[in-house]
């Protein structure tokens, strides 16, 4: 990786007057056998090649490889030399950067069309250049290399791509009877159990299928979390960017993000041509209210991290872990685009989110004791066929560290069920353990200064039912007496005409 950097300081006094070329080459000669090497290997880091002085304007032209980025040379050379000035009684005024170029060695077939503040992309022969529109103000940010870091991820996650996602085997039922072999959704609809909303991908279950849904909490709630000592939480259902940041979902979330605006005023003057609009059109004018709202956040997307800002800098005792704790208080939201499909892949959907939060150790062992409890309750209640996968964990896809789960320390598991009618496999719950992710991101912290790791696993009421009625049908006779006991008798409120 090579780095070009041309930048020119401008100072408070006229340099060629107040000091001699001498001194000033005696200056420059010293940086770079001393400042700009400081760090690098023998024979590596920066160099200032060419410099010139007019008047009070100093022109620098700085290369360097991957150890003394180009940009960190400047803003060392520019404290160095401020120093020196100093003694001639000059200050620096500002510092202009010109021109930015980074070079690197860079695969053919992965294209680069557009990065932040780079205002020129060339990529020709395997080689990658990038010209730079920065000041010194994003120079400090560390704007450089955080697009470095970008091209990295980038690249990681393009090998990634090219390969299967990562799925492994490791459990699978004994074969069970089934007794259906029609799409559950359509015959839900024939029934007038469930109606398709006014939003996409969203439903109205009617009172037998909210009924089956309530079952399913109980199940979970009787069978496994009560054991284990959870207890029940509310989870907020708005998410603000502030959490995404924590979470890391913000590296990726956007393509299939409900958003959420608020207006960017309540005074119902500014809004007044807005509702003039549709009253005299009946339309409601999008354009107009674009222009009047602002982007906070997005609606639940995966449940538990709104749930850390209850820890959000905190310090725990290392007696109270592990920590376990569930929400189950609303909906989930995502963009499905085209995938979706009945109750199966929604945009609005229904999940229980399990947390539990203790000590590398603990966090482990409890999710073997929830991997028991799930199967427990997949033979005994639901007498479904299913398999249990190891997959690649969602955080670390989506930031490019795939290759982090193959120590399976950390990562996912999804539990996944085959649907008769299609005989396609559907995931309809998994168990993760996110490391030291949520803790950290989140700056949680245990008195004895241990790490401290966490799990979630989210349980889709929606996919629990498309497997279960998909293999075991509608028909309460068909499913087992623990479940026809848990679930009760079917309401029949509505008949139409
Ligand atoms: P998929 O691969 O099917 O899209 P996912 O990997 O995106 O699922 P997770 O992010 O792991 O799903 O979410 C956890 C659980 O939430 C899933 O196991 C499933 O039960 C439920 N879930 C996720 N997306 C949907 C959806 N669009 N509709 C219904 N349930 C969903
Ligand atoms: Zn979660
Ligand atoms: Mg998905």
């Amino acid at each position: 990786m090579e780095f070009q950097l041309k930048a020119e300081l401008k100072c408070s006094g006229s340099v060629s007057e107040g000091v001699s070329s001498s001194e000033i080459e005696e200056f420059m000669k010293h940086c770079n056998i001393e400042l700009l090497k400081k760090g690098a290997p023998p024979g590596c880091g920066a160099e200032i090649v060419r410099w010139n002085v007019r008047g009070e304007k100093i022109g620098l032209e700085i290369v360097s490889d991957r150890f003394v980025r180009a940009h960190d040379a400047l803003l060392r050379l520019k404290n160095e030399f401020g120093k020196f000035l100093g003694r001639h009684r000059i200050g620096i005024r500002s510092m202009e950067i010109e021109d930015y170029e980074i070079a690197m060695d860079w695969e053919e077939g992965l294209a680069i069309k557009k990065l932040p503040f780079v205002r020129e992309i060339k990529q020709e022969e395997g080689r990658l250049k990038l010209f730079l529109a920065v000041n010194e103000f994003l120079l400090e940010k560390r704007i450089p290399d955080r697009i470095i870091r970008l091209l990295e991820d980038k690249r990681e996650a393009a090998s990634w791509k090219g390969k299967k996602e990562h799925w492994e085997l490791l459990f699978e039922s004994k074969k069970k009877p089934f007794y259906f072999d029609k799409d559950p959704t359509e015959e839900m609809i024939r029934l007038g159990w469930i109606r398709h909303a006014a939003g996409r991908g969203q439903w109205i279950y009617g009172p037998q299928l909210t009924k089956i849904f309530r079952a399913f909490e109980h199940i979970i709630l009787d069978n496994l979390l009560e054991p284990l000592g959870y207890e029940e939480m509310i989870f907020p259902k708005f998410v603000p960017w502030d959490v995404w940041k924590r979470s890391g979902h913000a590296k990726g979330i956007y393509p299939e993000a409900y958003y959420v605006c608020t207006p960017k005023t309540r005074d119902p003057e500014f809004w007044e041509e807005v509702m003039d609009y549709y009253k005299v059109t009946n339309e409601v004018p999008l354009d107009m209210i674009m222009e009047r709202i602002e982007p906070v956040g997005g609606m639940c997307y995966a449940q538990c991290p709104p749930f850390w800002i209850f820890l959000l800098g905190k310090t725990i005792p290392d007696e109270i872990l592990p920590i376990t704790v569930f929400d189950r208080s609303g909906t989930s939201h995502r963009y499905e685009s085209g995938g979706l499909h009945g109750i199966e892949r929604l945009d609005e959907f229904h999940r229980v989110e399990i947390v539990w939060i203790g000590k590398k150790e603990q966090v482990i062992e409890h999710a073997k004791q929830l991997q028991e409890g799930y199967r427990r309750i997949f033979d005994e209640f639901l007498e479904i066929e299913w398999r249990e996968a190891w997959v690649t964990p969602w955080f670390m896809a989506q930031e490019g560290k795939a290759g982090l789960a193959e120590l399976k320390e950390v990562g996912t598991i999804d539990y996944e069920a085959v649907l008769p009618y299609s005989g396609k496999w559907l995931e309809f719950q998994n168990v993760s353990v996110n490391g030291d992710k949520y803790p950290k991101g989140f700056s949680v912290k245990l008195q004895s200064g241990e790490e401290l790791w966490s799990g979630c696993s989210g349980v889709g009421l929606e996919r629990w039912a498309a497997v279960l009625l998909a293999q075991k049908s509608l028909d309460p006779d068909k499913w087992s007496a623990k479940l026809r006991s848990a679930v009760g008798e079917l309401p029949e409120v509505f008949r139409f005409l």
